[in-house]
């Protein structure tokens, strides 16, 4: 885990570190329990940093980790466009040659993707998207959002799904989330 250097509170660090303290404790029941883990784990790095509690990890199609990132919006440098599911295709594609091919590959965040997420994730290709905790219809899945004609026929072969994880872990995800975004508005509103 991350150094917490960053500027966060106390008590949101000391949350932080419990969150992981339980989600380390927890015995993997459903199929996807182990890699909605590792996303959490991510996104508790993310918010220590000073970051939004959000991580993700790439997986091939024998669901090996291929990637493995976190929310890097605000540090170590801000910089507006590094959600976690934008980082972790940064890394992916950055590294591959021509930028490699994500059919039959899977991503999993920890928190449904954004509307900016979204488009980003369809462009990508890549052919399954799990999340572990639903943004509780404000993401761009489950969202009142509609693509544009272009991007909804990109979309049509590709799943967006919540993840199969237990209640447990999922509350875990969105309380890490929670834990994090009221300082990360906070530090966007200093911004303007
Ligand atoms: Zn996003």
């Amino acid at each position: 885990m991350s150094q917490p250097k960053a500027n966060i509170t106390a008590p949101t660090r000391n949350r932080l570190l419990e969150l992981g303290y339980e989600l380390g404790s927890m015995v993997d029941r459903y199929p996807d329990d182990d890699v909605s883990r590792l996303a959490i784990k991510e996104a508790i790095d993310a918010g220590l940093e000073g970051n939004a509690g959000v991580g993700c990890v790439i997986l091939d199609p024998g669901r090996k980790v291929l990637v493995s990132d976190h929310n890097r919006m605000l540090a170590p440098r801000f910089r507006s466009d590094l959600h976690a599911e934008m980082s972790a295709l940064n890394i992916y594609e950055d590294s591959r040659q021509g930028g490699g091919d994500l059919r039959g590959h899977t991503l999993v965040t920890s928190l449904e993707p954004c509307e900016m997420c979204t488009i980003r994730i369809i462009n990508s290709g890549v052919t399954t998207t799990l999340y572990v905790a639903s943004d509780v219809g404000k993401g761009g899945i489950t969202g009142p959002n509609t693509l544009a004609p272009h991007w909804a026929s990109l979309a049509e072969p590709l799943t967006f799904a919540a993840a199969d994880c237990s209640e447990e872990i999922s509350g875990i995800a969105l309380e890490v989330f929670s834990a994090t975004i009221g300082g990360v508005v906070a530090k966007m509103k200093a911004r303007r």
